[in-house]
């Protein structure tokens, strides 16, 4: 493995207002390769906003980010860093696209509308289905597949253009308590197996924390960025410090 620790995000005094109503303030966030990150905070306390301004979607008001050890404005390389959106979680019955097409939409970042799809860009395709475990439904049509087996087919999408970075906006949420853990379960390996560095915005702690190596927990501030291990031991009445109202420390226990 590398000795070198590199870093993948990096912001130093990063600060964002919408008109005079200050959001981020002074931000110094950074995530290392192979890290899992997990993203926490109360509602409005500006996980979007910084998943925004890590996108390139808005500037901030003062600050540095660092991408891949690049200043994004003049980073290149954004098909090294896939989003998966809360909403990837929206294909109705019958949507007439199959898992394979929907991945493959994956590719046309990074080539061009695919007219001919050469034998190394299929297998490509079929490459990202079978990491997230649905080599089985690669032909079936999105629609008749499970929220939790759509998220899954978002993440092979985003996997087709082999991210270095991997950003996820509550990609749990309308899944149900058994999709999630296998969920989880995916992400891990994903971490482990594949040494893909994970960015994860949630607000199910208890989840997360299980399988996050870090945790940055934002409102407003960066009120907490460490180990996952320092965060679950944080006492209950810090985190309702934090998050302004009481907040019950739950570790799920699982075999
Ligand atoms: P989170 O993702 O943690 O819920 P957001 O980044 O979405 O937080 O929002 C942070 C704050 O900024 C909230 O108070 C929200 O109302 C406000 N906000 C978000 N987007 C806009 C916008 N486009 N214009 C004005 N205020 C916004």
């Amino acid at each position: 493995g590398d000795v070198l620790s590199e870093s993948v995000i990096r912001l130093e005094n990063v600060s964002y207002s919408y008109g005079d109503k200050q959001v981020l303030k002074d931000i110094n966030f950074s995530i290392e390769r192979g890290m899992f990150m997990g993203l926490v905070g109360p509602n409005g306390g500006g996980k979007t906003t910084l998943i925004k301004i890590i996108l390139g979607l808005i500037k901030p008001d003062k600050g540095s980010i660092y991408l891949l050890d690049k200043p994004i404005e003049t980073f290149k390389d954004w098909n090294r860093i896939g989003f998966v959106s809360q909403k990837a979680n929206t294909f109705n019955k019958g949507f007439p696209a199959t898992v394979f097409e929907v991945v493959a939409m994956g590719l046309t970042a990074k080539i061009g509308y695919l007219r001919f799809m050469r034998k190394k860009h299929k297998e490509k395709v079929l490459d990202a289905i079978e990491q997230v475990g649905l080599s089985d439904y690669a032909y079936h049509n999105i629609g008749n597949l499970s929220g939790g087996q759509q998220q899954r087919v978002f993440i092979a999408r985003a996997l087709v253009s082999e991210p270095k970075l991997l950003i996820l906006d509550e990609p749990t949420v309308g899944i149900d308590y058994k999709n999630v853990e296998r969920f989880y379960d995916l992400l891990h390996e994903l971490n482990v197996k594949k040494n893909l560095t994970l960015l994860l915005v949630t607000h199910d702690t208890g989840a997360m924390t299980e399988h996050a190596t870090n945790v940055a927990c934002l409102n407003q501030t960066l009120h907490f960025h460490g180990k996952s291990e320092e965060y679950t031991a944080l006492s209950a009445e810090y985190l309702s410090e934090i998050y302004g109202y009481p907040v019950q420390v739950i570790v799920h226990d699982h075999d």
